[in-house]
């Protein structure tokens, strides 16, 4: 038998740049590779995998949801889109739910909602709409969303781009506030912005944002792709910031690492001003991904995850910190989210998670000498101690 690894390289595109790990089996926290070593998957699937692995009850309701219908498309009802919709909307403390499949297709929905909103509801004159989007910002791949992305990679050579969005600096509310004027439809924002390497916006920003959109007539959308469902020690990153935006964009976890599911949730008035044939997916909202993702909202209802993951943050936090004293420069630490900087005088972010890899532990870096930690919500304070020693022991090595 060929390599997989060559077979991926001779015949797949090559739009990503893999650690030299080969996963042939995974569980809880953990994975397995062809060659029988054991990770601590410490990305979690850029937190997709919220609940580790296979978690029983996920598998469970897409082993059961396969043996009744699959897909149906939209064309026709069926028994699991409703529930789903009612159970994530009282989940969300909202009343509408618009179901996709990729995270990038849910960022997708809720601009175009915003934009129709601002036409239909607001009054923007038509071909007007601006969107205020924030600097370092990370929605997704899609020629509109790559059109305010400042990362130069997700960037160039793909435009023309579309017009129409502003971004200011991020964590500052007086900024954002003085670039909104009349054509202003919608602010979108990550509450922690994750690619940009774990960023903990100032206290009170959220909640100087959720004002300025408010006193403005302005939608503000907050996209919990990555902060969302448990990982920040809270249903929403914006619920510890003690703020309710307009709208949440939902994906990565929501499709509990099985099915790729995303979802805008928000108010019915808003939502009314998407009306049929406006809008759709093929796949959005199928009866096997609906299925799962009820079977997430069951396991977050309780909210038992993320009061571990917020008890776990403080645990985290006092592990990696003396992590100072062997080369880490930043360390910023929400939930069960870490954001690491490394001296780039010893090595770049992916420096680091090959010495990681080689010590059994999986992460990756954001950019240059950045390393964003992940790790399921179901980890453990000893698997913690773990990480912590396994890092520690990359560190020296990259030192050395
Ligand atoms: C991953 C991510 C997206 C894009 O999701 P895809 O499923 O990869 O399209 C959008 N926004 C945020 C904050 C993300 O982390």
């Amino acid at each position: 038998m060929i390599d997989p690894v060559t077979l991926e390289e001779q015949y797949g595109a090559h739009n990503y740049h893999p650690l030299p790990v080969t996963i042939a089996h995974a569980e809880g926290a953990w994975v397995t590779d062809t060659g029988g070593q054991r990770y601590l998957d410490c990305l979690a699937g850029y937190s997709a995998l919220n609940f580790g692995h296979r978690h029983p009850a996920l598998i469970a309701a897409a082993t059961a949801q396969l043996g009744r219908v699959t897909l149906t498309s939209r064309a026709f009802h069926h028994d699991q889109l409703g529930p789903f919709c009612a159970e994530l909307a009282a989940l969300s403390g909202k009343d509408a739910v618009l179901p996709m499949n990729s995270g990038a297709e849910a960022v997708e929905t809720a601009l175009k909602l915003a934009r129709r909103w601002g036409y239909l509801v607001k009054g923007v004159p038509d071909g007007r709409a601006t969107i205020i989007v924030a600097d370092g910002n990370f929605h997704g791949r899609t020629i509109s969303i790559i059109s305010f992305s400042g990362d130069a990679v997700a960037h160039d050579n793909y435009g023309p781009y579309t017009p129409g969005f502003r971004s200011v600096p991020y964590g500052d509310a007086a900024a954002l506030e003085a670039a909104i004027d009349d054509t202003t439809v919608a602010v979108l924002l990550e509450p922690v912005q994750g690619e940009a390497g774990v960023i903990v916006p100032p206290p009170g920003y959220l909640a100087a944002v959720r004002e300025a959109c408010t006193r403005n007539d302005v939608l503000m959308i907050a996209d919990e792709i990555q902060s969302g469902l448990g990982r920040a020690g809270a249903t929403f990153a914006s619920q510890r910031a003690g703020v309710v935006p307009d709208a949440y964009i939902l994906g990565k976890a929501l499709g509990g690492g099985i099915v790729a599911l995303s979802a805008v949730v928000t108010d019915r008035a808003i939502m009314d001003v998407i009306t049929p044939g406006t809008h759709g997916s093929t796949f959005g909202g199928n009866p096997l991904a609906a299925a799962v993702g009820r079977a997430v909202v069951e396991l977050l209802a309780p909210g038992d995850l993320q009061q571990h993951a917020l008890d776990l943050e403080p645990a985290l936090r006092e592990r990696l910190e003396p992590l100072r004293a062997h080369g880490l420069v930043g360390l910023r630490v929400h939930g069960l989210w870490a954001g690491l900087d490394l001296d780039p005088a010893l090595g770049t972010g992916r420096d680091l998670c090959e010495k990681l890899a080689d010590h059994g532990v999986l992460a990756k870096d954001t950019h240059g000498s950045t390393i964003r930690l992940s790790p399921p919500l179901t980890v453990t304070t000893t698997e913690l101690d773990w990480l912590t020693e396994r890092l520690t022991l990359a560190l020296k090595s990259l030192a050395a």
